[in-house]
């Protein structure tokens, strides 16, 4: 199986002749686009010799691209009429609009109009206009220029927006060899406040192998910020300025959630034949159960992206993720199951005690180790297989494989444990 990925690099400090040429010819590229589309519309074809006859010419003479692009051009537009053709198809009841290229001008490169070359550890790239080539920088991050380095490339494309000009670019790579089948190894997760994210992973009869924390104390105070600075800025009506502080906090919370997302398949990846488990974001509000203040607090996070990200990166490692009701699992105790816990603030931690078994844990962790728990309880139901399905409804009481081997016993005697550091400045880990 292939994957498809699409990095979006920004294009750094154009100059304006080179703006200029991009320009004109990302305007050339989206007529040559909405062209195609109308000679789709009236021969009712998708196949490319036709469309090549008829749009070749008009192309080359009236827009004046170059051959290449015109190709690329063209081969955008027959995939925006094919998805068009099939949308329709599904005859959902929606009304498709016919597609249309309006809005930000682009241009399609593929391996012949365009090249990366290095200087050092900067990549200029060379594009193709109306009137030859340009030579740009590109920036990113380490990961990014590594992808660019190392990843064979499918196509890229110019974007033009907010002022700034971005080159995404789609690879194509090999999957990874997919696993063996049988999970061995579930990696409870426990999504929230304090803690952005706690994991804790666990052998299927119950044995911790290792814990990674995100705390949300950075995080918090970032937010409080902007809200602040929104809150002031809204005295003086500076409408634009908010808009601004809510694109960057966003923007900080995308970076936040790739980081986290990222370490956390990192942990995965070290255990045997692991799998993901997390829980069905439709009980994290009714979990929420905190101050009015602290619920202000996980409305505004963005859970959905974090998981998505989760997701996504679990796909191109070939990791199951396994989605599952939370419901109540920060009331059992995950060491006797005993149900009826009350979270309690020690010393700015948030902990749990057990009044059955006398037992003392960070809440966020006790809820990630009954994930393990409730995922690793319908694996074996289903002989291994980690499955793909979502959201079990099931609750009931907990179970357990192994009484003898809770977390306190383990963290003792067990030397297994991992000791994880994230190198962000966002965000710490603790080991514990
Ligand atoms: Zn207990």
């Amino acid at each position: 199986m292939r994957t498809q990925k699409t990095i979006c690099y920004k294009i750094k400090d154009p100059t304006k002749r080179k703006t200029r040429l991009l320009r004109s010819t990302a305007e050339a590229c989206r007529s040559a686009g909405n062209y195609t589309l109308q000679i789709c519309k009236e021969t009712r074809s998708v196949n490319h010799n036709i469309l090549h006859k008829k749009t070749y010419t008009f192309m080359r003479n009236n827009l004046h691209l170059p051959a290449q692009l015109a190709q690329s051009a063209r081969n955008k537009a027959i995939e925006s009429y094919q998805s068009y053709r099939a949308l329709k198809a599904t005859n959902n009841g929606v009304k498709h609009l016919f597609p249309h290229f309006d809005g930000n001008p682009w241009i399609r490169y593929d391996k012949n109009s365009m090249s990366v070359k290095w200087a050092g550890h900067i990549p200029w790239v060379s594009l193709l206009t109306l009137k030859g080539r340009v030579h740009l920088r590109l920036s990113g991050n380490k990961y990014m220029l590594q992808a660019l380095r190392k990843r064979p490339l499918k196509f890229a494309e110019v974007i033009f927006k907010d002022g700034d000009i971005y080159l995404h670019v789609t690879f194509v790579e090999e999957a990874k060899k997919p696993r063996s089948a049988k999970c061995k190894t579930v990696i409870g997760v426990d999504i929230g406040i304090n803690n952005l994210l706690v994991a804790q992973a666990r052998t299927l009869s119950g044995k911790v192998l290792g814990t990674i924390f995100f705390n949300g104390g950075r995080a918090g105070a970032k937010r409080k910020f902007f809200a602040s600075l929104r809150r002031s800025l809204g005295r003086q009506k500076l409408l634009r300025k908010i808009k601004q502080t809510k694109k960057r906090e966003s923007n900080y919370m995308k970076y936040l959630n790739h980081q986290i997302s990222r370490k956390l398949i990192e942990f995965a990846n070290r255990f045997e034949n692991p799998c993901i488990a997390m829980e069905d974001l439709k009980d994290i509000r009714s979990k929420a159960k905190y101050t009015r203040r602290q619920n202000k607090r996980i409305h505004n996070w963005n859970f959905r992206q974090l998981q998505d990200f989760v997701k996504y990166k679990a796909l191109g490692e070939h990791l199951p993720v396994r989605t599952l009701s939370a419901a109540f699992s920060s009331l059992y105790c995950s060491r006797c199951s005993w149900r009826g816990l009350q979270v309690r603030v020690v010393r700015n931690r948030h902990t749990i005690h057990c009044k059955s078994c006398g037992y003392r844990l960070n809440a966020d962790l006790n809820g990630a180790g009954n994930m393990t728990y409730r995922a690793a309880r319908y694996i074996l139901a289903t002989g291994g297989r980690a499955g793909d399905k979502t959201a079990e409804r099931k609750s009931g009481p907990e179970l357990r494989h192994d009484r003898n081997s809770s977390p306190a016993k383990r963290a003792s005697t067990d030397l297994s444990y991992t000791l994880y550091h994230m190198t962000s400045k966002a965000s710490s880990v603790r080991v514990g």
